[in-house]
């Protein structure tokens, strides 16, 4: 068998590895010894030449190499299918598995790789070269696992472009409507694995939805950056008496719309076509109040280099929000930017309520749901934060 290159770490950077982070930078390697090729497999080893481990290697990224095991095992089809069973295990044991994810990546032991199920179907995505590469055996081992009716590859995603791959979407296996109505907390929903967002549907989201549970009886609630009105239906669900669904996209609206239709929603349910920064600027002005207001952005922050601009557009919309929640009422605020940390985020929404001139009482705090689990040691793979507040005039 041909010798794979040999990667050799910094002493410091031993322990986070150890620790289960996957990931090492340019500038945390020693040297290198052997032929560099992008995508290909290589060892790892320790500043005194221990093996530590085996991983992926693309010089063209920051992240140079990306370790999927500390044996020293053969990464095969037989690797892929134990990895893989290992994270079905788990979702089994703690989520509803008719429609979860599979497998999200580096916290799977998987990196680059996420595979998501929407009942029958399966969406996966292959983000970095060296986890392309073995596509066409991840795709046998889920067939086989899983027997799915389909697989789709929602692949139109700009990071494989640094990694030198194309952005492509489309059949792995089956010809599918590839509108596919899921069940979340006893709701109907329909998800556009073809057109929707990221693999078409955010599951990271079911359990902080399934936390509007008490706090919406009764309410006028309004749920900005909705999509296709997950949060909107929850809340009827658990008995809001009116809500409007704010999102700039049209074409999620109308999917929300159909959503509201199959729960039997459609009278308590309004749907707004706007910019939400202008959205909660007019409804200020208007003098419009609500008693619940939740806030689903985007993620502002793409990278550390827009940190600040991104700061302010979290600011703002909260503050916005605060102004318009009734005295007593709640904002569930969310941000799914991976760069910003419950810490910086949770300042955002303190200096927020000091501008608005707004007490809060913090409710609960919550992450992203446990079929996307946290590495301990990989501060990345916590991104979704949630925080529930109750929203209080001068008391
Ligand atoms: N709350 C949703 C997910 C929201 S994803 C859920 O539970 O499924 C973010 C949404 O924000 C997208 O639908 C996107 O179309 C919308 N969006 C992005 N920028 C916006 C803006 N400036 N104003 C209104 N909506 C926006």
């Amino acid at each position: 068998m041909e010798e794979k290159t040999k990667v050799f770490i910094k002493k410091d950077v031993l322990k986070k590895i150890l620790l289960g982070n996957p990931w090492i930078y340019h500038n945390e390697i020693l040297k290198i010894e052997g032929e560099v090729s992008p995508g290909d497999i290589v060892n790892i080893y320790d500043s005194s030449k221990s093996f530590v481990g085996r991983g992926y290697i693309n010089p063209n990224s920051k992240i140079t190499v990306r370790i999927l095991t500390r044996r020293e095992e053969e990464i095969d089809k037989e690797f892929f299918r134990e990895r893989i069973l290992k994270a079905w295990e788990y979702r089994k044991r703690l989520v509803d598995i008719q429609s979860c994810r599979i497998v999200f990546g580096e916290a799977d032991f998987l990196p680059g790789l996420i595979v998501d199920k929407f009942e029958d179907i399966l969406v996966m995505q292959t983000l970095a070269l060296g986890i392309d590469r073995f596509k066409k055996i991840i795709v046998e081992v889920l067939d086989e696992i899983f027997q799915p009716r389909g697989i789709y590859e929602r692949n139109d995603v700009p990071v494989r472009e640094i990694e030198g791959l194309p952005q492509i979407k489309g059949f792995l296996k089956g010809n599918f409507d590839p509108i596919i109505e899921i069940e979340e907390n006893g709701l109907k929903i329909l998800v556009d694995v073809e057109n929707g967002q990221k693999t078409g549907y955010f599951l990271d989201q079911r359990e902080n939805r399934a936390a509007l549970k008490g706090l919406v009886n009764g309410a006028e609630v309004l749920d900005v950056f909705s999509y296709t009105g997950s949060f909107a239906l929850h809340a009827l669900k658990y008995g809001a008496e009116k809500v409007i669904a704010v999102d700039s996209s049209g074409y999620a609206l109308e999917l929300a719309r159909k959503n509201a239709i199959l729960n039997g929603f459609s009278e308590r349910i309004k749907f707004i076509e706007e910019n939400a920064f202008d959205l909660l600027r007019k409804f200020h002005k208007e003098g419009r109040n609500f008693d619940v207001v939740i806030l689903d952005p985007p993620a502002f922050a793409k990278s550390q280099k827009n940190l600040e601009n991104a700061l302010r557009g979290y600011k703002e919309i909260n503050l916005r929000a605060m102004k318009i929640i009734r005295d007593g009422g709640f904002l569930i605020t969310c941000s799914c930017s991976q760069h910003v940390s419950p810490e910086i985020f949770q300042r955002v929404i303190e200096s927020a309520s000091y501008d608005a001139n707004r007490i809060l009482r913090l409710v609960e705090f919550r992450y992203q749901a446990k079929d996307h689990p946290i590495l301990y040691a990989h501060p990345e793979s916590l991104y979704l934060k949630c925080g529930i507040y109750q929203v209080l005039r001068k008391q």
